[in-house]
């Protein structure tokens, strides 16, 4: 038996609604009334459990949905946001104030590296980058006024691995948080189980799965997820980024079935992987043992789970990038798309795309090659079909 078990952790929830409808009732009210008007004053003071004031600060299905991703991460509290940079932007609002300074990994999603770098300044909170994996070039990096070190589990789009154990015992030497983006990995690993203060996600990748809606989210400690929702100075509450009920309802059914569908991810990435690996493309897996990356992700994963299903392949140059994505479109492998998790397979050039927001000069110094195709691995019964067409494309232009 496990010690952690995310899936049956969420699985053993008894969430229904008044009914007994075996999925809980999707709320349809932004306000709800009181029968004693000081019960109403007790909730705006956070004193009254099972109270629901409005729904920017909570609501019946947000935290029903909340609750999964809490018992999923294995952390008191969740919050649940309308979008992963809605997740992310709040959380680090949440910790930092004007004259503060991040830590960040230089490889984050492009959105958020955007944030850091282009956003932040506006409110004199300053962001040094670094090579994640380089502990001694992050621990250099911390001054006085650091607040936090931000990185993602497995990082967007050149698929490095942060060392959570690592980065937290560095955060907790010098009194800061880390923030940990867990989108591409959730399940495999749990980073607040692993000393992550923060854990945020976006909802719109693997753990909805459908691709029908953007939606984040946050875990954390009953005191962190208690500050972003506080009426007062809460950063979550005053910018009101709030998930709509009706999609935290379908998102918390699909969260039932996300440990079958990641290991179905996993296995088919791994297989695509190996794959490549026989062509002599050049291939970016964590799940190969030539990964970098690979010692620290078993040292954290749940191997149950596989290595996640992001694959990247470096092609070298763009065109050769595009006249293979534009081959695979037509030969039903997947979609020209961005974004990842869904249960067919996507694909895009990562620095025409993505990752366009951050500067080429940058992109090159961080390894990232303006070929590089990144695969979001399907949920295909057959890879091996799959694999057949992928390799028809492959030669069909010439590039092997
Ligand atoms: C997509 C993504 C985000 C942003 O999430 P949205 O739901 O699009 O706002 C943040 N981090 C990572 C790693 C992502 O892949």
């Amino acid at each position: 038996m496990k010690t952690f078990d995310p899936a049956s952790n969420i699985q053993d929830l008894m969430q229904f609604g008044e009914f007994g409808d075996v999925n809980p009732s999707i709320t349809d009210s932004a306000t709800y009334t009181f029968m004693q008007a000081k019960t109403m004053t007790d909730t705006f003071n956070g004193e009254s459990e099972g109270c629901f004031l409005y729904s920017r600060h909570w609501n019946p299905s947000n935290k029903y949905l909340s609750d999964a991703l809490a018992a999923m991460e294995g952390t008191d509290a969740a919050w649940a946001t309308a979008s992963g940079m809605g997740a992310i932007t709040c959380a680090i609002l949440q910790i930092c104030s004007a004259g503060d300074h991040i830590v960040s990994s230089v490889t984050t999603y492009g959105g958020t590296f955007a944030f850091l770098q282009n956003y932040l300044p506006k409110f004199n909170i300053s962001v040094s980058f670094v090579d994640i994996t380089n502990h001694e070039q992050v621990k250099a990096a911390i001054k006085p006024n650091t607040r936090m070190i931000y990185t993602e589990t497995m990082t967007n789009p050149l698929l490095q691995i942060s060392d959570i154990p690592e980065l937290a015992k560095i955060a907790n030497q010098s009194g800061i948080k880390l923030v940990v983006d867990n989108t591409f990995t959730p399940m495999i690993v749990a980073p607040a189980r692993l000393g992550a203060h923060v854990v945020v996600y976006s909802m719109t990748k693997f753990i909805n799965g459908k691709n029908d809606c953007v939606a984040g989210a946050i875990c954390s400690s009953n005191d962190f997820i208690g500050g972003l929702i506080d009426v007062n100075n809460g950063t979550a509450m005053l910018l009101g980024p709030v998930l709509d009920p009706l999609r935290s309802s379908s998102i918390l059914k699909n969260m039932h079935t996300l440990h079958l569908r990641m290991k179905q991810h996993s296995y088919n990435a791994l297989y695509l992987a190996n794959k490549f690996v026989e062509t002599g493309i050049r291939i970016n897996y964590p799940g190969l043992s030539s990964h970098p990356g690979h010692k620290t992700m078993v040292k954290m994963m749940d191997q149950s789970f596989g290595f996640g299903g992001i694959i990247a392949i470096d092609l070298e140059s763009a065109d050769k990038a595009n006249k293979l994505m534009e081959c695979m479109e037509l030969a039903g492998v997947g979609y020209l798309a961005v974004s990842l998790g869904y249960f067919k397979t996507l694909f895009s050039n990562s620095g025409k795309s993505t990752s366009s927001e951050v500067p080429e000069d940058i992109q090159r110094s961080m390894g990232m090659s303006e070929g590089l195709v990144r695969f979001s691995v399907g949920l295909d019964n057959d890879i091996e079909r799959s694999w057949q067409k992928i390799l028809h494309c492959l030669k069909e232009t010439g590039i092997i």
